[in-house]
């Protein structure tokens, strides 16, 4: 078996770690990235289900993502989405998501002097207190809180009481401040008021190809083979140590040496190549993705349509045939189901759906389950001690000898690739000349 010697060694081919090997590569390093999914892209994953193409989660990039600045002409196949976010609310009716200020509130005066008396009272009794649920009644109001279906929609997602999701968390990923902020509405509504009906309109987001994923990454791996970087997909990680020679990295293809080992891995799968008995004690959402086709009147207009009712198991939907075009004379589109530590049968989370949103008045017609895709790790619970383990299990690797970045590796919920692709940069690639991101269009 071949022994070959790197100056870095990347474990896990997900964007963190493909952009991570752009950035040393580019600094000069001799760079090995190795996964043990068959190709790059981490969990950006389509497959085939009768002639479809489905994918794991969303598929949303924003023009000017940072994918496409680091290898040109990737973006090529994407095709524009005028990107719509709808959200059933607890009434069962289809508002704009996250939430409608105008529609929940202002049309209504007695709901509008509920909302400004139940946020006035909370403002007055104190802070944003230590979790999801108390940041968000400060910000929003007891009563728009439960009036929204923020909370149904917390539960949801993470499969925990939002009273135990960090602080700390919430802070970085919620962003209420923003969305509340009377300043920021004025702006908007100036905005809006300036604009020229006549203008183009541009497309809000871009979607990955139509064949799915698997191109696109193809093509992101050739340029990062022209910049001298090794990529070993289905490489079979067996373990890593530490040895006078280097960092020693054992696989089903042979082993390796790196003077630097960059982790991407849930940070369960690194402890576990390290052979260490540590028990890491974090816990992630796994999720079902279901692969459905329509024929029929679906009820709704938006791309994308969020579960902030109190029923149903769903949490939101993907509609793919609204950009990809119909296949068969069939609308297609992906359901998200996160999971606790039980994991349902996909007929029976099929069920589920079909019945709520029947109940509902949606998807009237011809609804079938194609197939269906599950992923462990796909979000990180971030309760209230979550912080403090993350923290001491990176130091922990650091005394291994290991750098670790990434949703994965950081324990991190990373909720968009460019930000995966700046923490990098940050990370490894301050000497690259680069024009740092500037977020999405219009705020999204
Ligand atoms: C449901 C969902 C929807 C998303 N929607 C979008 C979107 O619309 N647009 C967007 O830009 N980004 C989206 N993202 C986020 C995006 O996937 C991440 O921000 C980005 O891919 C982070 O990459 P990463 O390399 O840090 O981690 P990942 O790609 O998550 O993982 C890195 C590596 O860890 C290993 N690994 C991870 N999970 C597992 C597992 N379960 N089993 C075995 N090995 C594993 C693999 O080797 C993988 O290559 C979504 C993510 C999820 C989970």
């Amino acid at each position: 078996m071949p022994i070959d010697r790197f100056d870095a060694a990347i474990l896990g081919a997900g964007v963190s770690g493909l952009a991570s090997a752009y950035f040393l590569a580019r600094s000069g390093l001799r760079v090995c990235l190795l996964d043990d999914y068959p190709m790059p892209g981490g969990n950006h994953i389509s497959r085939d289900f009768s002639g479809f193409t489905f994918d794991i989660g969303s598929i949303f990039f924003y023009p000017g993502n940072p994918q496409f600045k680091m290898f040109p002409g990737s973006d090529a196949d994407f095709v524009p989405v005028d990107l719509t976010l709808g959200r059933i609310t607890p009434q069962g009716h289809i508002r704009s998501y996250p939430l409608s200020i105008k529609d929940e509130i202002l049309k209504q005066p007695w709901r509008f002097l509920r909302f400004a008396l139940s946020l006035g009272r909370q403002k007055f009794l104190g802070g944003p207190g230590t979790n999801a649920e108390s940041y968000a009644i400060y910000y929003l109001g007891a009563y728009l809180y439960r009036e929204s279906g923020l909370r149904n929609y917390l539960l949801r997602f993470y499969g925990i009481d939002p009273q135990t999701i960090s602080l700390h968390f919430v802070e970085r990923r919620m962003n209420l401040t923003r969305l509340t902020s009377l300043r920021r509405a004025a702006q908007d509504l100036v905005k809006r008021m300036r604009r020229n009906p006549a203008a183009a309109v541009k497309p809000h987001a871009i979607a990955r190809p139509v064949g799915g994923f698997s191109n696109h990454y193809k093509k992101v791996a050739e340029q990062l083979h022209s910049l001298g970087v090794e990529i070993r997909c289905a490489a079979g990680l067996k373990a890593v140590c530490k040895t006078p020679a280097g960092l020693q990295i054992d696989t089903a293809c042979g082993t390796l040496f790196a003077k630097r080992v960059i982790n991407t891995l849930p940070l369960q799968m690194v402890f576990g190549l390290l052979g260490s008995t540590q028990a890491v004690e974090l816990s992630s959402t796994k999720l079902c993705t279901l692969c459905c086709s329509f024929a029929g009147d679906r009820g709704f207009k938006t791309v994308v349509l969020y579960n902030f009712h109190d029923k149903g198991a769903w949490k939101r939907l993907t509609m793919h045939s609204d950009y990809y075009g119909k296949h068969a004379g069939r609308e297609f589109f992906d359901v998200e189901v996160t999971l606790g530590d039980k994991r349902p049968k996909a007929e029976s989370l099929f069920e589920d759906f079909a019945a709520h949103t029947n109940q509902l008045g949606l998807f009237r017609g011809d609804l079938r389950l194609e197939g269906s895709m599950d992923l462990d790790f796909a979000y990180p619970v971030c309760d209230l001690k979550a912080e403090e383990r993350r923290l001491r299990l990176i130091d922990l690797l650091a005394q291994s000898g290991i750098e670790t970045i990434g949703r994965q590796g950081l324990f991190d919920y990373i909720p968009h690739s460019a930000i995966a692709i700046e923490a990098a940069r940050e990370r490894y690639g301050r000497d690259v000349p680069w024009v740092p991101y500037s977020g999405p269009p219009n705020g999204r």
